[in-house]
């Protein structure tokens, strides 16, 4: 489970995120909805371990990550982080790009990486390399290297925002069974009223770098909390 509590980031005196608190369970999907500039990837940021907060404190399973003293690095957090960048390293094969993260024995590493590969149906490529694959095979990849150190959770920026229509679907569901399945909180930003009813138990809107709303998707669609959410998800956003 995920525990932010009244987390706070400034810039230039600015509140960029304002008292921001969330709790995720395991195997369960926050959507974190709300207009550009809002706070979204600088509350991720602070979650990953890549930025600090000025306020505030976070908990992964009962265990405190980070206040303002103390704070464990990001690599031992064992939180995963999918972004709309998700590039793959060229020089590696797509097997070595899964394992990249793991450790213990070479064999043990290349067996991990083909089970999660089998399970994103691309087991035949774990010898080739990434210009070999498609956009869309190459993002099922990057699933399967995020999911490989079986984090507690999973941080997602727009991951999917890269693909077209046709594919994002597909992978969008994919990789929402496999994180189920393995029982990580999830934590997914998007730009998508459609994405965020899809995907997601509960929806947290945010504007000025606060949470003005939160719940099940389908009590914030019939019942938005204010103008602005109303307009999110009749239109374009
Ligand atoms: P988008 O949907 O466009 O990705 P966002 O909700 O992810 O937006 P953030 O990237 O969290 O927004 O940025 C929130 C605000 O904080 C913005 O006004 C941004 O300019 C500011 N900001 C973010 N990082 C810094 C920084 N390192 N220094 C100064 N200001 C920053
Ligand atoms: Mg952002």
């Amino acid at each position: 489970r995920l525990q932010v509590s009244n987390l706070v980031r400034r810039f230039e005196g600015r509140a960029v995120v304002d008292d921001v608190s969330l709790s995720i369970a395991p195997g369960d999907v926050t959507c974190l909805l709300g207009p550009s500039g809002c706070g979204k990837s600088t509350t991720l940021r602070m979650i990953a371990g890549v930025d600090m907060q000025d306020a505030g404190t976070i908990h992964v399973d009962g265990e405190l990550i980070c206040d303002t003293v103390f704070r464990v690095p990001p690599e031992r957090r064992q939180i995963g982080l999918m972004f709309q960048d998700f590039a793959l390293f060229p020089h590696l094969s797509v097997g070595d790009n899964v394992a990249f993260g793991l450790k213990g024995a070479k064999a043990d590493k290349r067996r991990r990486a083909a089970e999660l590969l089998e399970r994103v149906g691309l087991v035949h490529y774990i010898d080739e390399y990434p210009h070999q694959l498609s956009g869309g095979e190459q993002q099922r990849v990057a699933l399967a290297r995020a999911l490989a150190p079986k984090p507690r959770i999973m941080l997602m920026d727009e991951p999917f925002s890269g693909l077209d229509n046709r594919l994002r679907d597909g992978i969008r569901d994919e990789t929402l069974s496999l994180l189920k399945e393995e029982g990580t909180s999830v934590l997914l930003v998007t730009h998508e009223p459609e994405e965020a009813m899809r995907m997601a138990d509960e929806i947290a809107l945010m504007r000025d770098g606060r949470i003005v709303q939160q719940g099940a998707p389908y009590n914030i669609f019939n019942a938005p909390a204010d103008k602005a959410a109303v307009a999110f998800f009749s239109d374009t956003n």
